[in-house]
């Protein structure tokens, strides 16, 4: 016997017969003599409309529609989670399966105070430990939980990948598995790439690098989370055939697990690609090429809460004046501009250039910590097909260079072909 928590994300849980398939994926782990909790989205498409509800709410008269009380919003959108948890139950029940839903602040599990992206600050296993030892299956909301003054809190898009690993963790399952629309975690998002291949298997910190740098299948916390907690992740899919799947060599199913590179037998230099457009480029054009510039530009930026990504200056060719590049999330655009306007005092004359139509590429891998050349041939490759790189960072795993959004698939592309990462 094991203890089991599974996640199941918006398309899994899309309709109610979706709803009934994920029944029988956990109607199989029963049966195999599990203890089984699971962790449910909102049905796909549902917390987008509750968020479009909020803005449309907050717009009232002339309000900013963007701008709204964090913890009515957190109310409002939790909803989601709570429905799917109540219908995943009663299908259960219907099939005779003893099961029952629990809200975040049910648990308990307690966030910060952070609202709209909260972090989990504690998980009480026990009564999910008692239900799932008394044969139920307990069946959570996701994305969800209770802040410090006992109000609902959310834990940011994407959250019930983190809270199914917290769960996980707190209750100390042998295994959390993570039920999406695809059958893994791909070499880049297979959406865009018919020829990206299923990995068997990725390193926590390779995972964090694809997920931080905007592979969308699993949250960013979720995989910091269990890679701390050392949660033995996997990746599958929903789609799979409840009772038909499960079955390689080794009795494994599909599915890309996220574990200890020290699990990793062989590793390759570049493990995948991932793209995100959720930055800005802002370029500050003849600026004064002097000591203390720089700490006004990013010293403002930081003050407004403002992160900076990628940073470029040239040396200046004239000793005067230089230009400064360097990108901030896509939302932030606007903001940072009056930042910077604003901070003219100190920085000194300068024109502010920014745009949004740009998107940064990354290809990710553990195995360049030891192999030279893996940054010119990313280089090479985008050169040949004309496409010019604005600007770019390294770190030890992982190459990122910002580009214009117009050639993100053909980027995506020509890099994933020029790292041999292509199925056959
Ligand atoms: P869920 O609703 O189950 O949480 P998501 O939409 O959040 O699902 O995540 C699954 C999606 O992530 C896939 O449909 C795929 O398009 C996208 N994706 C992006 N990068 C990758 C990748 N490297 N491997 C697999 N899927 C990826
Ligand atoms: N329903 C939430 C969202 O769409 C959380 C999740 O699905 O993970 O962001
Ligand atoms: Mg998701």
């Amino acid at each position: 016997m094991a203890r089991l928590v599974l996640k199941f994300g918006g398309t899994s849980v899309a309709n109610v017969e979706r709803i009934r398939n994920v029944a029988r994926h956990v109607a199989r782990e029963v049966k195999a003599g599990h203890q089984v909790a699971v962790v449910v989205s909102a049905m796909s498409g549902v917390t987008n409309t509750l968020v479009g509800y909020v803005q449309d709410a907050a717009s009232t008269g002339n309000r900013d529609g963007h701008i709204f009380d964090q913890m009515e919003y957190d109310a409002v959108v939790a909803s989601g989670e709570q429905v799917t948890s109540g219908l995943l139950a009663i299908v259960l029940q219907a099939m005779g399966i003893p099961a029952r839903s629990f809200q975040g602040w049910q648990i308990p599990l307690t966030t910060d105070d952070a609202h709209g992206s909260a972090r989990i600050m504690d998980i009480d296993g026990a009564k999910m430990i008692e239900v799932m030892s008394r044969g139920e299956v307990a069946v959570i909301a996701g994305f969800q939980g209770v802040g410090p003054t006992g109000r609902i809190a959310t834990l940011g898009r994407g959250g019930s990948d983190t809270s199914a690993v917290a769960i996980a963790a707190a209750v100390n399952a042998d295994r959390c598995d993570i039920y999406t629309d695809v059958d893994g975690v791909y070499t880049t998002d297979p959406r865009i790439v018919p020829k990206a291949r299923r990995l068997e298997k990725v390193a926590f910190e390779e995972m964090l690098e694809m997920a931080s740098l905007g592979a969308k299948v699993l949250q960013v916390r979720s995989v910091e989370l269990a890679m701390v907690k050392k949660v033995r992740t996997f990746v599958r899919s929903s789609f799979d055939d409840p009772d038909t799947v499960g079955v390689d060599a080794h009795g494994n199913p599909p599915g890309t697990l996220i574990c200890d590179e020290d699990e990793i037998v062989e590793t390759q230099v570049v493990t995948g690609i991932a793209y995100s457009k959720d930055e800005a480029q802002i370029s500050l054009r003849r600026v004064a090429d002097k000591p203390g510039v720089a700490a006004a530009v990013f010293g403002a930026l930081a003050e407004a809460n403002i992160n900076v990504d990628m940073i470029v200056q040239n040396t200046s060719a004239d000793g005067s004046t230089t230009d400064l590049t360097f990108t901030v999330p896509a939302i932030d655009e606007a903001r940072a501009r009056s930042v910077l306007e604003a901070a003219q005092a100190e920085i000194g004359p300068t024109l502010i250039e920014s745009s949004a139509d740009v998107v940064k590429v990354s290809v990710i891998g553990i195995g360049m910590r030891s192999h030279a050349g893996v940054a010119s041939q990313a280089f090479t490759a985008l050169a040949s097909k004309g496409i010019n790189i604005r600007a770019i960072t390294t770190s030890e795993i992982k190459i990122s260079v910002l580009i214009d959004a117009a050639y993100t698939e053909l980027a995506v592309r020509t890099l994933h072909t020029a790292y041999g990462l292509d199925k056959a």
